[in-house]
């Protein structure tokens, strides 16, 4: 045998290209989850050129307990050409304080548009698969291993699925949601869940009309809740989000936030509930080879719990640093991406949850005056209008305005 030939065979497989292992091929990149974050890192890691499979448990299109907001930064992070199946444009705003004090606010430019989550989610996925990734549905993976027998080497990670079968990666990017497997690899650190609940409620063309354009938020009764009435066409989306622990009061808060709308006669077509995790400042985002993104990081802003655009936009990092984390030659190159990837997400949306942590404590405290700033000075109403159109973040605001910044401290003091 040539020396050439000696070392094929002797040559180990993490010497190798990414290619056929003995639990079929090695992956470049393998997604768990796909909804938008898993979506979104599928797609970057596909447009990247690399062999990427997307792992999700459910058939899609599958529903999503959301409001389907889509402000902004998650218009501004959908994939090219990427057509937004818009239910509905927000033009106006009622608010009011537990049902009182309403006020509407309107603006002639679209403020942020309304999706139907199974659409817009499965939207996404066919992106990703344009780009080149595959799916597959009905896979629901129960754990990730990066030592042991089922890993065959170094430069490698197992993902195991329900049914024990095995599919190797060179990168994993955990995208699983809020209760997902992969954070709790990881080791997520939360300081934050909170019980969204939600009722999707068809209405007549009356009902429809009166809301067409227009979307409710109502300060609520416990501290740091809310509720909205999102329109979308011939539906409402209604529902209500408040710190877990208290499920009987939030239940209790939708039920009177309903009654109180007049839509108690109406028969909700999905009722359902869904928790949001938010990650503690020092939580880690990465272990070894595998990233976490969207809300299986615990990504979401604290305050209003808009989680899309940082799905949309932590995915697209994570599609991209798992890219490089599966070409690095060893453990430590693939650390050192992976540390890339935790500073780009604290650098961006760290302090935008930073600030939005404030808001929140600030809001949980005062949310009279919150309300009244919103609807009696002019230039909150605007910084509102701006954040939901995207031409500022909560965190360029703050960064960018010293009136703002003045603003917060004061407020801050007063509550
Ligand atoms: C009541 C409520 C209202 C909300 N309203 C808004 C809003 O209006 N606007 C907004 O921006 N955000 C909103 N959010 C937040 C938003 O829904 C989430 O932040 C967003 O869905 C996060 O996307 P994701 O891709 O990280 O996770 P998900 O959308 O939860 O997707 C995770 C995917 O992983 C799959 N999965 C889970 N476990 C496994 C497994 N073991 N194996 C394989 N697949 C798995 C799931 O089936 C799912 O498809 C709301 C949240 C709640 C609870």
């Amino acid at each position: 045998m040539s020396s050439e030939n000696a070392d094929a065979v002797n040559a180990r497989p993490d010497d190798a290209p990414s290619g056929d292992g003995p639990c079929g091929p090695v992956w470049d990149v393998v997604v768990v989850g796909a909804g938008p974050a898993g979506a979104s890192a599928a797609y970057a890691a596909a447009v990247a050129g690399r062999r990427v499979l997307l792992l999700e448990k459910a058939e899609l299109p599958r529903y999503k307990t959301c409001g389907g907001g889509i402000i902004g930064p998650s218009r501004d992070a959908l994939p090219p050409g990427f057509e937004l199946p818009l239910q509905d444009r927000v033009h106006a705003v009622t608010f009011s304080l537990n049902g009182r004090f309403a006020r509407t606010r309107r603006t002639k430019r679209m403020m942020f548009g309304l999706v139907n989550r199974p659409e817009f989610d499965a939207g996404l996925v066919e992106q990703a698969q344009k780009a080149g990734a595959e799916l597959r549905t009905g896979a629901t993976v129960s754990r990730v291993e990066q030592h042991g027998t089922t890993v065959p080497d170094r430069r490698t990670a197992a993902v195991v699925l329900a049914d024990g079968e095995v599919v190797l990666a060179r990168a994993v990017v955990g995208a699983d949601g809020s209760a997902g497997r992969i954070g709790a690899h990881v080791g997520v650190k939360l300081d934050q869940v909170d019980l969204g609940l939600e009722a999707e409620i068809p209405v007549p063309a009356t009902v429809a009309e009166d809301w067409a354009g227009r979307v409710l938020i109502d300060w609520g009764p416990m501290p740091g809740s809310y509720g909205w009435v999102f329109p979308k066409g011939d539906t409402l989306t209604v529902g209500v989000i408040s710190a877990r622990g208290e499920g009987a009061a939030t239940k209790r808060y939708l039920e009177d936030f309903i009654a109180r709308l007049g839509l108690a006669g109406f028969e909700p077509a999905i009722s359902s509930g869904h928790l949001t995790r938010c990650r503690a400042d020092d939580s880690p985002l990465s272990r070894g080879r595998v990233l976490v993104c969207g809300d299986a990081a615990g990504l979401l802003e604290p305050w209003t719990r808009e989680g899309i655009s940082f799905a949309l936009r932590s995915g697209r990092l994570a599609g991209e640093w798992a890219v490089r984390i599966a070409e690095s030659a060893d453990a430590v190159d693939a650390r050192r991406q992976a540390l890339n990837y935790a500073y780009a997400i604290k650098a961006g949306l760290g302090v935008e949850m930073a600030v939005g942590r404030r808001m929140l404590a600030l809001f949980a405290k005062r949310p009279g005056l919150l309300h009244a700033t919103l609807t009696g000075f002019r230039p909150a109403w605007q910084a509102f209008v701006d954040i939901t159109r995207g031409a500022t973040t909560l965190g360029g605001l703050v960064r960018g305005s010293a009136v703002a910044r003045r603003a917060l401290n004061a407020l801050d003091r007063r509550a």
